[in-house]
């Protein structure tokens, strides 16, 4: 038998004991969870750091945090989500019991990313739990110190046979793909996606698929194009660009072209100082294979700030490319990187045709003073979640679901809509430590 079996086998005879579905031992487990971060907080800050020279307050911001709160909420909530839920009755069942039972599915397999290794690896785990599963974690092997921190310490604080976790790269993953589970949650790049969801086939199993794509960002020439600009440079440069949700590129009026260009280099100068290489808040490229990746794209644009690089240290500083064309290699793919293109089109009709034209976005971003303008991209478009008037937080509001639509996106089933411009808002003060100030959209 090899490791991955054994893993799967594992996992199966502790559900199969019937003890993951007690909301005891579920709370007992999210508690522990919870535990693992406080307790070894300072391990798991040095491995991502490590990974991707984020900084202290990075990881917690971005990752611990979150899953703490997350924790908290499903602790919160379980036995109410856990309860039998009455339905409707028609006239033949009028003196029955109808109820809705929500019952685990099995044994889930989690296949984790690099890029917030705790927070996409976490996450689901949280769930799987709450819903009385077991679980095999895979960690990404590509963020090694990280994937080696979970190894050790996940086993000391949940259930080790209910919750192992494998260790490994491709042909690990694979080996595992070979194993029956009751459902899948993958995140990662579509490519793997597709071959995830063939070999999930093979046993009807289930997936959940968090995947990436181009996310646009329109900024109208009607609005605060310094804050606008501030707010895209933070969500476009946090954790080096390799973020999913990340605006991938600007669509705006050539008009305000040089005017954005100047506003992102503004910023990028107060978040990560005048030498981002040396700025303790700038991260890396996870590898040199993405690097060379990165790179690649820059060939044939033209760059208006940034372009210093350093292979030895994975190190792309925030960079703008002005007048970029729709062929370019940069709009090829997701760019998951910090470039960031900006394409002049003639205005919304435009930047509405030209999202149309592609796969359905992630997230999809808008700029303006114009609740018009934010009406329009809303009725017109289609996407996984669209933030108004700023980047990245609609990620935070645990009411809504996360996920996509379509062929790059697909993830769970539902699409969110933020549709209200957001003014000044707490965040922004949570931000400090990345020297944001607090700051009011004028609308
Ligand atoms: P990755 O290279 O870590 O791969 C993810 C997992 O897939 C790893 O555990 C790896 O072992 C496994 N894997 C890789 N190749 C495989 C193969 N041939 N067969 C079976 N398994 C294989 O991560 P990545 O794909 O570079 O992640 C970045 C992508 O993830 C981006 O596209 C990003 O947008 C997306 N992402 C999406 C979300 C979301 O929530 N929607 C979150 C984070 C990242």
């Amino acid at each position: 038998m090899s490791r991955e079996q054994q893993a799967v086998a594992c996992a199966r005879k502790a559900f199969e004991t019937g003890r993951s579905k007690c909301l005891e031992h579920r709370i007992r487990q999210l508690k522990n969870l919870r535990r693992l971060f406080t307790e070894r907080q300072q391990e798991i800050l040095d491995a991502v750091k490590k990974d991707l020279n984020k900084s202290e307050v990075g990881t917690q911001l971005y990752e611990t945090v979150g899953l703490e709160g997350e924790i908290n909420l499903v602790i919160g909530k379980l036995k109410e989500w856990a309860a039998p839920r009455k339905v409707e009755k028609n006239l033949l069942t009028i003196s029955d019991t109808v109820y809705i039972k929500p019952e685990p599915l099995g044994v889930v397999l989690i296949i984790g990313a690099w890029n917030y290794p705790w927070a996409v690896t976490i996450q689901p785990l949280i769930g799987a739990i709450a819903a009385g599963n077991a679980a095999v974690i895979k960690p990404s092997e590509v963020c090694v110190h990280t994937a080696k921190v979970m190894e050790d310490l996940l086993p000391l604080y949940i259930d080790k046979e209910l919750y192992p976790v494998v260790s490994g790269g491709v042909p690990e993953t694979q080996e595992l793909l070979r194993q029956r589970f009751d459902h899948i949650f993958y995140t990662g790049n579509s490519m793997v996606g597709k071959l995830i969801m063939e070999a999930a086939a093979k046993h009807l199993t289930p997936v959940t698929l968090e995947l990436g794509g181009k996310s646009p960002c329109y900024i109208d020439k009607d609005c605060d194009i310094s804050i606008a600009c501030r707010r895209v440079t933070w969500g476009k440069y946090t954790n080096c660009g390799q973020t999913c949700i990340a605006p991938d590129y600007i669509l705006c009026e050539p008009s305000i072209q040089d005017r954005v260009i100047e506003e992102v280099k503004k910023s990028i100068k107060d978040f990560y100082t005048e030498n981002p290489k040396t700025c303790p808040d700038y991260g890396r490229i996870i590898n040199q294979r993405h690097f060379k990746r990165i790179m690649a794209m820059l060939d044939d644009s033209t760059v208006a700030a940034g372009g210093d690089n350093d292979e030895s240290d994975c190190y792309i500083a925030p960079t703008v490319l002005r007048d970029v064309k729709p062929e370019a290699k940069v709009m090829q793919e997701e760019i998951f990187g910090p470039l960031l293109p900006i394409l002049p089109i003639s205005g919304l009709d435009e930047a509405i045709k030209f999202i149309n034209k592609r796969e359905k976005p992630l997230a999809l971003y808008v700029f303006t003073a114009d609740d018009k303008v934010i009406k329009r991209m809303v009725d017109e478009t289609s996407s996984g979640g669209l933030l108004a008037n700023d980047c990245l937080v609609h990620y935070s509001v645990n009411s809504l679901p996360f996920g996509g639509v379509g062929e790059f996106t697909r993830g769970q089933i539902l699409t969110v809509r933020v549709l209200e411009p957001l003014k000044q808002r707490s965040l922004d003060t949570l931000l400090v430590p990345f020297q944001f100030e607090n700051v009011t959209v004028t609308l």
